[in-house]
This record gives C-alpha cells, structure tokens and sequence, in this order.
C-alpha cells in the first residue's frame, strides 16, 4: 500500500479533511467521523504503519508517543478524571476497518466492558 491508497496517510497528508486537534511532527489526532462516545478522538503516526500487528521493534518510541498523547487529550478533552478507553483494533477479528495503525481514544460516557 502506498501513501495515496491509504485514507490515513491521506489525512495526515491534508489531502483528505479531518477535524483535527493535534498535529505534531510524528503524530495526528483528529475526531472519529462516527463517533462512538461524547469524545471519540483517533491518534495516528504520520508515517505508515499498517497495524499493530505489523509494528516493527524500531516503533516501540513511537508506540509510546501514541499512548502520552492520548493521555494529553484526555485531559484537554475533559475525559481525564472521569476515565477514558484507549482502543487499538487490530486484524479481521477486532473489527480492523482501516489499515493504518490508530489509536481509539474515548470518553464521556460510561463504556461498557466486555466489548462486542
Ligand atoms: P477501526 O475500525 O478500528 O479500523 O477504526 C477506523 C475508524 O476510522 C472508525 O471508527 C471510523 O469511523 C473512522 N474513520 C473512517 N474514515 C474516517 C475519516 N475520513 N475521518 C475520521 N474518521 C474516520
């Protein structure tokens, strides 16, 4: 896959619109089109990664910088105290939809658990 088939890599090339609340040099944050909770942000890496499944080692740092991140708009997002979910679907089973590693952030509501 290249960067032009990927819808991700699309949006953090600002050739597709987003609703975006974070762009930084390595990561992208921008709002779920459908949204699942009161906040329900995506965090990206801009470069292509195409699942968690397919991290490389060398990610790890950039792994890590995805979770601070979310643990920033979390509180910028007001979700911080009452609690939030982090979600990373990965692969046919967890429901994958996108084929760009993206972190699920959400809250404002109480989720439920298990998950479907
Ligand atoms: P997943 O099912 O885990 O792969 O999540 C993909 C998410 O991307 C879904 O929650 C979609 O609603 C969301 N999504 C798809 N297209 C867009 C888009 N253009 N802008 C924002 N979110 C999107």
């Amino acid at each position: 896959m290249t960067a032009s088939d990927c819808l991700f890599c699309r949006i953090a090339a600002g050739d597709v619109p987003a609703d975006v609340v974070h762009d930084g040099e390595r990561l992208l944050a921008f709002r779920d089109i459908n949204p699942q909770a009161p906040v329900h942000l995506l965090v990206i890496p801009k470069e292509h990664v195409a699942s968690l499944g397919d991290a490389e080692d060398e990610v790890g740092a950039l792994l890590g910088e995805i979770l601070l991140l979310a643990r920033d708009l979390a509180l910028a997002e007001g979700i911080a105290e009452a609690g939030f979910r982090t979600v990373v679907n990965t692969g046919r089973d967890a429901g994958q939809s996108v084929d760009h590693l993206h972190l699920h952030l959400l809250g404002g509501r109480s989720l439920g658990w298990p998950p479907g």
